[in-house]
């Protein structure tokens, strides 16, 4: 059995090590999560998802604020735990990070006019054999901690894309394009999306270029972790 099906049987254990968790701590143990790599200000996450994301789109997409927690490193106890909550049942881990984003966005102030959060949506059939999106579950626990309504209706997958592991960037850059579509309106006007990681910005520029289409005038991002080149 899996280590991280394991977790699902018996949540008072770390994921990753199989230590039982102290109290206050959830999913995860202090010193695996000290394999993390937070960011250390608002502002240092910010400019590096427009550095990011600005390589790839240049000023096709201006986004209006950005807010993300962690650096995402290849083989790092991070990417163990994104993976359990995004195939393996374990989504209570996703909204855990929507709560913790949430705090992190509080603690930046000057959120006060996001009207709503949509997340990046998953194709249906995808989700049906999923049973859950990742992202969806991140922005509840967002919406939650925000106290800003979560709009599950508004933006719909239309295209089954392949996933966008093992693509090169230029072939993530052209995926997600037209895969979006609005489906409830009216948008609000800023609109906050969330994701679990950002690597290119593709998807986020693709979502967000459909809800500007749609009325949105500014579109702000939240992720748990962004994808970093090594
Ligand atoms: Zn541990």
């Amino acid at each position: 059995m899996l280590d991280q099906q394991l977790h699902l049987l018996f949540p008072h254990v770390c994921l990753l090590c199989q230590k039982r968790l102290l109290p206050g701590e959830q999913y995860c143990c202090s010193s695996c999560r000290a394999g993390f790599d937070p960011f250390s200000s608002h502002s240092e996450a910010e400019g590096m998802l427009r550095r990011t994301i600005g390589s790839h789109f240049g000023d096709k997409f201006l986004f209006d604020r950005g807010w993300c927690l962690y650096r995402f490193h290849k083989k790092s106890s991070l990417q163990q735990v994104l993976h359990a909550m995004k195939y393996e049942g374990l989504f209570n881990i996703a909204k855990s990070f929507g709560s913790q984003l949430g705090e992190w966005m509080r603690s930046a102030g000057d959120i006060g006019d996001i009207d709503c959060i949509v997340a990046v949506p998953l194709h249906p059939l995808k989700k049906m054999e999923r049973s859950y999106n990742q992202s969806e579950k991140i922005a509840e626990g967002l919406a939650q901690s925000l106290q800003k309504p979560l709009r599950r209706e508004l933006l719909v997958r239309k295209r089954y894309t392949v996933s966008q592991t093992g693509l090169s960037a230029q072939e993530r850059k052209k995926n997600p394009e037209g895969a979006f579509q609005l489906r409830k309106g009216p948008v609000g006007r800023h609109v906050l999306l969330v994701d679990d990681v950002v690597t290119t910005g593709a998807t986020m520029a693709a979502a967000a270029s459909v809800l500007r289409e749609g009325g949105a005038e500014k579109v702000s991002l939240a992720a748990v972790a962004l994808a970093i080149k090594e």
